[in-house]
């Protein structure tokens, strides 16, 4: 099987919480420009995917895999291909009663300062989670991923690299590599069997500095971002697209 460069949580003006300006078809056209083979619509509390996006997706050589950012006790967690009652899960002990079913669950942005970041609760309920994601806004070093790095290797789970898109222009200096098959279910397989690589490098000062924007522009609804640390020995991180990759 290939290696497919995938997203996994990404945001599109199809999220009823986001005001965004992009249509889910945009961010499509961007992620097929950017050579993605897996794009995963993570709108907050609520899945889209419809025959007719998929079938956009598909033409552009992109499987387009259901999922969401849900909002679990107010913590976001990103679940790829739920069901109905996964997706409408409120707590961590409804989650767990439902099970795994078809789905995966992915940690995003666990340690960032955000009141929505999952912080404790991830080790808390880390017998829930799949993967924890190495989050694509940092500038330099690792930043509030080496947190996240540690209690990967912990608990002997993947690290996957997603844009968590917000606005255009689409960065790709984070994302994964699956080794799966181009349908949903191997997807959410592949990942469940730790069959992904991160792929990732600090954002450039002029990508930072859309960063810096974005951040300002969302701080009012209380998403607060963090940038890189000060720890040179956690340059642990690499280069996507031409550069190498490297796993954790
Ligand atoms: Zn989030
Ligand atoms: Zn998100």
């Amino acid at each position: 099987m290939a290696e497919l460069k995938a997203d996994f949580h990404t945001h599109s003006a199809d999220d009823p919480r986001d005001d965004l300006s992009h249509s889910t078809e945009m961010l499509i056209d961007a992620a097929a420009q950017l050579n993605f083979r897996v794009l995963a619509l993570t709108c907050h509390e609520g899945v889209t995917a419809t025959e007719r996006l998929r079938e956009y997706a598909r033409r552009r050589g992109i499987t387009f895999v259901p999922g969401l950012e849900a909002c679990i006790e107010g913590k976001h967690v990103v679940i790829l291909n739920p069901d109905g009652e996964q997706a409408s899960a409120a707590t961590f002990a409804e989650l767990r009663a439902l099970g795994r079913r078809d789905a995966a669950f992915l940690a995003p942005h666990p340690y960032y300062p955000s009141r929505s970041s999952l912080g404790r609760a991830l080790e808390d309920n880390i017998d829930l989670f799949d993967a924890v994601e190495f989050c694509t806004l940092y500038v330099r070093w690792a930043g509030f991923n080496r947190r996240a790095v540690r209690v990967a290797r912990k608990y002997g789970l993947p690290l996957i690299g997603t844009s968590d898109l917000h606005a255009f222009p689409y960065c790709d200096s984070t994302c994964t590599l699956v080794d799966a098959a181009p349908n949903a279910d191997d997807i959410v397989a592949a990942i469940r069997q730790g069959r992904v690589t991160l792929a990732t490098r600090p954002r450039t000062l002029r990508e930072g500095m859309g960063l810096v924007l974005y951040s300002l522009r969302t701080s009012w609804k209380g998403r607060i971002y963090g940038f890189g640390g000060k720890d040179r020995r956690q340059s642990v991180v690499s280069h996507t697209g031409k550069g190498h990759t490297e796993s954790f």
